[in-house]
């Protein structure tokens, strides 16, 4: 490998855009666009999924990927024949957020919770990567804000938007085609690999099992759910992996509580059943557990300061 492709890789790992399954049509670098409904297409192998919506003369997109991916992106909406009218946030990580800036320059309506707005404006340090994100460019930074829930009629479509607890980050949302039961759920949600958890910008194990529950709640079982990484999925998928994390949660924080070393708890293999289905992504067991470990050593840190 050439230094330019290990650095390649480390940032790939580090956002999670790099998912190691073999064979599968979502691991980066294959892009597809894929038809979910009229009008509605999946884009996937550019950092997190992306959904598009096409209207009567513009495009309304939902994440963008990583900002190596802003040319491929470009190619995409440019087969698709209009511009990107309307951007919506899940959430600020640089693998969903990547052509903010592109877009934003060109005129599309920024769209995103607040906190994820904030943190698009400023510096974030993510712990565990041990590495500094910058601010966007104003260009690329949400005019629009919510706080909590809203929609917009695009096309014929319904486009409900939705906020949720902290748990992957401060700031996650959702995103609710309901005419075409699309439901796009950031990354609340990570289908075949363990999730990556930012508690450096508000992120929790507890978070994610949470939310995890409560997006079964915004499903039923046609609905067609995207993941923020990996594949399209349906709802029984979305409860294994609520029933997956909660088992595993639960089983670390015991094991944090009663006083384990991270050493003893990844020697003690929490994941063990799940390692086969889950383990192969950027995500490791014994990542996953280092990284419970650390965020609640950090929550600690802040109760004690
Ligand atoms: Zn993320």
């Amino acid at each position: 490998m050439t230094r330019r492709e290990i650095l390649q890789l480390i940032s790939s790992v580090a956002t999670g855009a790099l998912v190691l399954g073999k064979g599968t049509a979502w691991a980066q670098g294959q892009v597809e666009l894929t038809p979910l409904a009229d009008g509605l297409y999946l884009l996937t192998g550019l950092g997190g999924n992306i959904t598009i919506l096409k209207g009567s003369d513009g495009l309304l997109m939902v994440d963008c990927g990583l900002p190596t991916s802003t040319g491929d992106l470009r190619a995409k909406t440019d087969s698709l024949g209009q511009p990107v009218q309307v951007l919506i946030d899940t959430h600020w990580h640089y693998d969903h957020t990547g052509s903010n800036v592109a877009l934003g320059q060109a005129g599309a309506r920024i769209l995103a919770h607040e906190n994820t707005a904030k943190r698009l404006a400023e510096d974030n340090t993510i712990e565990f990567f041990h590495r500094t994100f910058k601010a966007v460019e104003p260009a690329g930074l949400p005019k629009e804000t919510f706080k909590d829930a809203g929609k917009l009629t695009f096309s014929r479509e319904t486009v409900e938007y939705k906020y949720f607890p902290p748990a992957h980050t401060d700031g996650d949302s959702t995103v609710h085609y309901t005419k075409a039961g699309v439901f796009q759920t950031g990354d609340l949600f990570f289908n075949g690999i363990y999730p990556f958890i930012d508690y450096s910008t508000g992120g929790s194990i507890e978070g994610m099992m949470h939310d995890a529950g409560l997006l079964l709640k915004e499903v039923d079982a046609s609905t067609k759910i995207i993941p923020g990484h990996g594949p399209l999925a349906v709802k029984a998928e979305l409860k294994i992996y609520y029933d997956a994390l909660t088992d595993i949660g639960e089983k670390i924080s015991k094991m944090y509580k009663s006083g384990k070393t991270v050493d003893q708890a990844i020697a003690a293999a929490p994941t063990r059943k799940y390692d086969e289905r889950w383990g192969k992504g950027m995500v490791t067991p014994e990542n996953l557990v280092k990284l419970i470990y650390q965020g609640k050593d950090l929550q600690a840190g802040k109760k004690a300061a």
